[in-house]
C-alpha cells in the first residue's frame, strides 16, 4: 500500500488563517490505512509493558483506543471541562489567546501504573503537558507520549522533554 503519509490531508487556514490543519479523516475512512497506522504505532512505543493508554478528546480517541487494544491495556479518556460524569481532576493551560483546561477522572489511573499518551498531533505541546501534568497528579509514571503527526518546527517536544516521545510522521 502507499504511505500513512498519503492518507493525512492538509487543510490551509483552518481552523484560522495561517494553521494548515493535518486532518486525518481520510485515513480513518479507509480499512488497510487504518491498521497499518494502528500497527505502526504500537510499532514505535518501545517499553510495551503499559498499564493505561491516555487518549486526548477527540482525535486521540481513535488510535488511543486501538492502541490500548493491541497493548493489552486500558483506555482512558482525557476531555474538555464539563464532559466527564464523574469527580475530576483539572489543569489548565495557555493557548495562543487566553487559557483552556483538561480533565481527566479520578480513580481512571491508579498510583503506580505505567501509561501511554496518545494524540493525533503534537504542536506546541501545551495540551501534552497539560495530560502529563494531570497523570503526574494521580501518580501515574509516564513510559512514553505517542503521536500519530509531529509538527517539528513548533518545538512541542521541549514542552514534554522530561519524557520519551516518539511519533510516526514528522513535518
Ligand atoms: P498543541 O497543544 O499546540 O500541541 O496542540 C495539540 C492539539 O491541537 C492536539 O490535540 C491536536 O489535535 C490539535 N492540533 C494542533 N495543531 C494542529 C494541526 N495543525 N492539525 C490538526 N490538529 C492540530
Amino acid at each position: 500500500m502507499t504511505s500513512i503519509q498519503d492518507y493525512i490531508r492538509d487543510i490551509p487556514n483552518f481552523p484560522k488563517p495561517g494553521i494548515i490543519f493535518k486532518d486525518i479523516t481520510p485515513l480513518l475512512a479507509d480499512a488497510a490505512a487504518i491498521q497499518q497506522c494502528a500497527n505502526d504505532l504500537y510499532d514505535i512505543v518501545e517499553d510495551k509493558n503499559i498499564d493505561k493508554v491516555v487518549g486526548i478528546e477527540a482525535r486521540g480517541f481513535f488510535f488511543g483506543t486501538l492502541l490500548a487494544e493491541k497493548l493489552n491495556a486500558g483506555f482512558v479518556p482525557v476531555r474538555k471541562p464539563n464532559k466527564l460524569p464523574y469527580k475530576t481532576v483539572s489543569e489548565g493551560y495557555a493557548l495562543e489567546y487566553g487559557t483552556d483546561a483538561l480533565e481527566i477522572h479520578v480513580d481512571a489511573i491508579t498510583k503506580g501504573e505505567r501509561v501511554l499518551i496518545h494524540d493525533d498531533v503534537l504542536a506546541t505541546g501545551g495540551t501534552a503537558n497539560a495530560v502529563c501534568n494531570l497523570i503526574e497528579r494521580l501518580g501515574g509514571e509516564i513510559v512514553q507520549c505517542n503521536f500519530l503527526i509531529e509538527l517539528e518546527f513548533l518545538k512541542g517536544k521541549d514542552k514534554i522533554s522530561k519524557y520519551p516521545v516518539a511519533s510516526l510522521l514528522k513535518y
